[in-house]
């Protein structure tokens, strides 16, 4: 069983299908990886694709690792993981990681179809983990969105979450720290006057506080005893991390931005997270990959934290399969990205995807 070719190209991608939500122009890279595994007369195809609400990386893809799977061909996802980070120094991860997460994405999926499993189930069959979620229940998922709308913000915001409430989601995420913190509060209480319980509202700040700022946000917001609050700061700022922590008691998020093992470790060293109540939230597509996300769950889990504590970004089925095959805590769900068009409306009819054969086919 070998990898035959890879196709990729960069896609627009947007968490709403309404198109006065800036989306920030992200773009994602989707691959389709074609194997020689035949299955009802057609060939195994596994995709994968750069996950949500960072870049695409076509051409890390295209000029590195792609070459370096078409070299060694193996479509065993964890070998080929090994063989995509030949020849990769330790350290500088910048957005490699993504490059590589995105086809390791596409070999599980490849991998699953081959062995005609489920993706949870095979993840619980290769980590051994047992029981999962999956077999025992379901996946806890939470509804993320409550970005800012140009105009009637208030309204509209109320009416999404309405909607997810109708879709039978219970607990909702919204955008924080794009206004002023009066102006998010109004949020705050529009989308507590729906959900009732502050346990069923948790609030993103996407990074873009200084800890002055976390500080007096958190203030704010401690009174409503939130389901969490995510991303205050800059991700690698540890010690702003611990800062907030020791000012703010109920449960913070932390961990979207963060792609390595070793930036994993800093934060689980520096910043002063809690075991008993924070909760960590490693996209696995960002972060190299299934491999690399279960060390860094195993490096959390070593250090006394329960992997239930684990809620993977992204909003899409692979977390959801991640999530379920190694028993984490939970996984985000993007319900007002499932209908959206926006990837296929924007491409330009010129971008095509590139094929890459190997350079000496056997
Ligand atoms: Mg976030």
């Amino acid at each position: 069983m070998e990898v035959v070719s890879i196709n990729c190209r960069t896609v627009d991608i947007s968490r709403y299908a309404d198109p006065a939500i800036p989306s920030g122009n992200l773009t994602t890279t989707a691959v389709a990886i074609k194997t020689d595994v035949i299955r009802n007369g057609r060939p195994v195809v596994g995709y994968g694709f750069s996950s949500i609400g960072r870049f695409g990386q076509t051409g890390l893809i295209e000029d590195r690792f792609a070459p370096r799977l078409l070299k060694f061909r193996t479509l065993d996802p964890i070998a080929a993981w090994n063989s995509l980070m030949a020849d990769e120094k330790p350290g500088g991860h910048g957005e490699r990681c993504i490059a590589v997460g995105t086809l390791d994405m596409a070999l599980w999926d490849a991998a699953a179809k081959i062995e005609d499993l489920p993706l949870y189930e095979l993840l619980r069959r290769q980590y051994n983990t047992s029981p999962t979620p999956a077999a025992t229940g379901p996946v806890k998922v939470y509804a993320g969105g409550g970005y800012y709308y140009p105009a009637n913000d208030l309204q509209s915001l109320r009416d999404e979450i309405q909607g997810f409430l109708d879709s039978g989601y219970k607990h909702v995420k919204i955008k924080i720290a794009g206004r002023t913190l009066s102006e998010d509060l109004r949020r705050i209480e529009t989308a507590l006057s729906l959900l009732g319980s502050g346990n069923s509202l948790a609030v993103d700040a996407m990074n873009r506080y200084t800890l002055p700022q976390a500080l007096e946000a958190a203030r704010a917001l401690e009174p409503y005893n939130l389901r969490w609050f995510e991303d205050p700061m800059d991700p690698l700022d540890f010690e702003a991390h611990k800062e907030l922590g020791e000012s703010y008691a109920p449960p913070l998020a932390i961990g979207e931005a963060t792609f390595s093992v070793p930036d994993a470790r800093n934060l689980l060293r520096y910043a002063g997270l809690r075991s008993d109540r924070d909760r960590l939230i490693f996209d696995p597509a960002h972060c190299y990959g299934i491999p690399e996300f279960v060390r860094i769950v195993e490096l959390f889990e070593a250090a006394g934290w329960s992997r239930k504590a684990f809620y993977p970004h992204g909003g899409h089925l692979f977390s959801l399969h991640v999530a379920a095959g190694l028993g984490l805590g939970g996984s985000e769900a993007n319900p007002n990205s499932s209908n959206h068009s926006a990837a296929s409306q924007t491409i330009p009819s010129s971008t095509k995807a590139r094929s890459i054969h190997p350079k000496h086919p056997e």
